[in-house]
């Protein structure tokens, strides 16, 4: 029996990869991991949070197909690489994907099977909150991607693509209900 997707998407700052790591320690689930051209952050390493390519090598791999979706977010490219999905689905396993909410669309486009979560803050005061905290990002930026946030939950709902949604307010609740619909993809691969 292959296996499954779950695309856990939502604004930046929310708190999908938070989510997302907790869970795949809880389950069986694998990670997709994302090619981007961004910058390693502090205390992430190339192959395993994301595989870090200049801007030509993310052009060949969109010119050549290898790219199920991809998109610019803030400037910098993202996309997920199609064939260690594709062997993973096909040998069984639930493939996790952390990616922004235009990907999500493009996949659900091409994978209209595959299960999608929407994460969503619990209110925009806390978006706010949570995206000027994180250390990495200036005022200036913060407040571009709170922008772009307000538009991407409006596009995600308006979609109807997203036929789970998660309130992250608290976190703890917000993995078990992510967890318990990764397990549920499981069961079904079983
Ligand atoms: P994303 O991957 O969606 O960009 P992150 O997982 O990096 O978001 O989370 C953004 C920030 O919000 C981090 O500092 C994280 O610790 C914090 N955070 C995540 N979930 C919660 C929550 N439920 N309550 C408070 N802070 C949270
Ligand atoms: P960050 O730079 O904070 O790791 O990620 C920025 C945004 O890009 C997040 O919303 C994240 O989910 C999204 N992202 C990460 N990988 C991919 C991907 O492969 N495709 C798309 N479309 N978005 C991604």
């Amino acid at each position: 029996m292959p296996g499954t997707l779950v695309v856990i998407t939502g604004p930046s700052g929310v708190g999908k990869s938070t989510i997302a790591r907790a869970v795949l320690q809880r389950t069986g689930a694998t990670f997709s991991v994302s090619a981007t051209t961004r910058a390693p952050r502090e205390g992430e390493v190339d192959g395993r949070d994301y595989r870090f390519v200049d801007r030509r090598t993310f052009q060949r791999m969109i010119d050549n197909g290898e790219l199920l979706e991809w998109a610019d977010v803030f400037g910098e490219l993202y996309g997920t690489p199609s064939e260690p999905v594709r062997r993973a689905v096909t040998e069984g396993q639930t493939v996790l994907l952390d990616i922004d909410v235009q990907g999500g669309l493009q996949v659900a486009e091409k994978m209209p099977a595959a299960t999608f979560v929407l994460i969503a803050p619990p209110n925009d005061a806390e978006l706010a909150r949570r995206l000027l905290a994180r250390a990495t990002e200036d005022d200036d930026a913060a407040r571009r991607r709170l922008a772009k946030a307000r538009e991407e939950i409006k596009a995600a709902r308006g979609s109807g693509v997203y036929n789970h949604i998660v309130i992250n307010d608290d976190l703890d609740r917000a993995i078990d209900a992510v967890a318990r619909i990764v397990e549920q993809n499981e069961r079904m691969n079983a």
